[in-house]
């Protein structure tokens, strides 16, 4: 499965010059939330994501995804896992798991995103399944941005990666790109102007 081609052929993968949340440059963006706009798609998706998963031969009770990026591709791994599908969420900053869902002792739970960048948003819904009674025996995601290793690659991860070393993240795909500063961007040097990604009139 040509997992680059399925995000480009979505729009979810741009080439331009784009100015990111970070300040940054860079030459690619990755719009996540278009590669699900299809449920045939997102579906593929996540059985792919399933499949390494059951191929690990970890056992998965449930799916947790910190909302709100998380949701839609924690959904359909759960329904590609046969398993529940919980959320967490901010609530004055903080995520927590709230709606009456409940974490049961020693369930294991597979904290899911559409992307990993650093991993923050997941490791903090980890640890609120954790301090509730769960386990979490893996991280999954449909891409990877590279700052963390995924599972089945040699890559080592990138000292601001978040997620802990022991526990794996399966993915489909490393989105690996080269970000600039303002100063140091080659495009903008070409002359183009960066644009921030989705600011076309919404
Ligand atoms: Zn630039």
């Amino acid at each position: 499965m040509n997992i680059e081609q399925i995000y480009k052929d979505s729009s979810a993968l741009l080439e331009g010059h784009f100015k990111l949340s970070s300040g940054n440059h860079s030459q690619f963006y990755l719009q996540s939330a278009k590669v699900l706009e299809d449920p045939k798609t997102a579906k593929l998706l996540a059985e792919e994501l399933a499949k390494q998963i059951k191929e690990s031969g970890i056992k998965i009770d449930a799916v947790c995804s910190p909302a709100l990026g998380g949701l839609i591709a924690g959904f359909a791994l759960a329904t590609a896992l046969d398993v529940r599908f919980i959320f967490a969420e901010r609530v004055d900053g903080q995520m927590t798991i709230r709606r009456g869902f409940e974490v049961k002792e020693n369930e294991n739970y597979v904290i899911c995103e559409d992307i990993i960048t650093t991993g923050g948003s997941a490791l903090e819904a980890a640890k609120q399944i954790q301090n509730n009674g769960g386990n979490i025996v893996a991280f999954a995601a449909l891409a990877n941005r590279g700052f963390c290793k995924r599972n089945g690659t040699t890559n080592s991860p990138k000292e601001n990666c978040k997620l802990p070393n022991n526990v794996p993240l399966f993915a489909l795909d490393d989105f690996t790109f080269e970000m600039y500063s303002p100063e140091n961007c080659p495009l903008c040097k070409d002359g183009s102007t960066a644009i921030k990604p989705g600011s076309r009139g919404n």
